[in-house]
């Protein structure tokens, strides 16, 4: 098989992007891009790079029309342009009838309950006056999560209501209304697949949220976990990754309740913050290991060589502008310290702007160091 003899497009231009293309420059693969700006992150260092918007049915054609393979480093990409793409021949990953399933948080949650995967229990609603009418008539009950069905991320689109207070803050969008749940952990890991039907699972990851933002604040690999958690966290996402026919990557999002059951949040059919430490602390970082899913490669080795830390560089709260990084150089010093920056112009309040991992063979001074990154790297204009 001649891998650089096919041409493979990429819908999307962001940092997960640019990981994917910095990752496998050293198989000198045909990868394109598109996204809507060049100055975008994967523009300013791939040259293959089309200027489009992956949200328009012609967009998404004209650029997969002379690819073999197409894929995605985000979901929000047009559907239907990936089906007839899929007609005419092109091979795409995530399968398109599994992307429709996980854009759709609602028939996420129809897929889990179908298929008897641990989640919690849910309604469907399509607006905000069948959910207040559900309470009045004793059909629903304080607290409870909210999150609209299409269009959420990092935390957008979910709305947590404990009282009658929380009410103001119901999102008008169709949407589904889920147990709140007494969480005691939420974890992540990565899990590939290739045609062949092979799998490989990352170990467990250990998400702790900045509950402000209500992004990842750090990310601890492994994470610590009850006897037997781990093992049916990687059956899970086994099973998922199967029943979903998904070649490639899936990031499956997971909470560890008060009592001790493990239930499935989300999933992401693609390289996800939940694998970044894997590019300095895994055998086969998870960008490489999406291009081997999506071209048939033969998966690589997900063994952690050391445990590590990775960190989100958010841009300040209250600052927005041309972005400046402080604090490299006391960082850098500090030894095992290993910083990404994106390559996007502009800082916003808690943009992702770039990430940092650590890695030691002391899971705690990792921590500590992490810590200092946090407060002394400073994303700001
Ligand atoms: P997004 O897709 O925007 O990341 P999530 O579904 O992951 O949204 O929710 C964001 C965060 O909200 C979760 O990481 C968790 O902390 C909290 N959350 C979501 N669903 C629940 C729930 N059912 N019970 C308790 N907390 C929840």
């Amino acid at each position: 098989m001649n891998y650089r003899q096919k041409k493979v497009g990429i819908l999307g231009g962001g940092q997960l992007g640019r990981m994917i293309y910095e990752e496998v420059l050293k198989w000198d693969l045909d990868l394109h891009f598109m996204d809507k700006d060049r100055s975008f992150p994967v523009g300013k260092v791939c040259p293959l790079f089309t200027e489009g918007d992956f949200t328009k049915y012609e967009d998404v054609l004209a650029f997969g029309q002379d690819k073999d393979i197409v894929t995605i480093e985000i979901e929000s990409v047009n559907l239907e342009a990936l089906l007839e793409l899929r007609k005419q021949g092109v091979t795409i990953h995530p399968s398109p009838d599994a992307l429709k399933i996980i854009k759709d948080k609602g028939l996420q949650k129809m897929f889990y309950e179908a298929n008897e995967i641990p989640s919690s229990n849910f309604q469907l609603y399509q607006d905000v006056e069948s959910i207040k009418s559900d309470i009045a008539n004793g059909n629903l009950n304080y607290p409870f999560v909210q999150k609209a069905r299409t269009g959420g991320y990092d935390g957008k689109g979910v709305a947590v209501i404990r009282s009658e207070q929380d009410l103001m803050k119901l999102l008008p969008s169709a949407s589904l209304v889920e147990d709140m749940v007494p969480i005691e952990k939420e974890i992540g890991l990565i899990v590939a697949r290739n045609e062949n039907g092979e799998t490989q699972v990352y170990d467990p990851v250990e998400m702790v949220f900045d509950e402000e933002a209500n992004l990842v604040d750090y990310l601890f690999a492994p994470a610590s976990l009850p006897n037997g958690i781990e093992k049916k966290a990687k059956d899970i996402a086994i099973e998922l990754i199967t029943k979903l026919n998904i070649c490639g990557l899936l990031a499956v999002e997971y909470f560890l309740d008060k009592n001790g059951h493990l239930l499935v949040n989300e999933v992401a059919p693609r390289c996800h913050n939940s694998g970044h430490h894997s590019i300095e602390a895994c055998e086969t970082s998870q960008f490489e290991q999406h291009i081997r899913g999506v071209m048939n490669m033969p998966l690589g080795n997900v063994a952690l060589t050391t445990p590590a830390v990775m960190v989100n560089l958010l841009g300040q709260p209250e600052v927005s502008g041309p972005v400046h990084y402080e604090g490299m150089k006391s960082c850098l010093a500090k030894g095992n310290v290993h910083l990404h920056f994106y390559g996007k112009e502009e800082t916003k309040p808690s943009r992702k702007m770039g990430h940092a991992t650590i890695t030691d063979k002391d899971l705690q001074k990792a921590i500590e160091k992490a810590k200092f990154v946090k407060n002394h790297l400073k994303v700001t204009v």
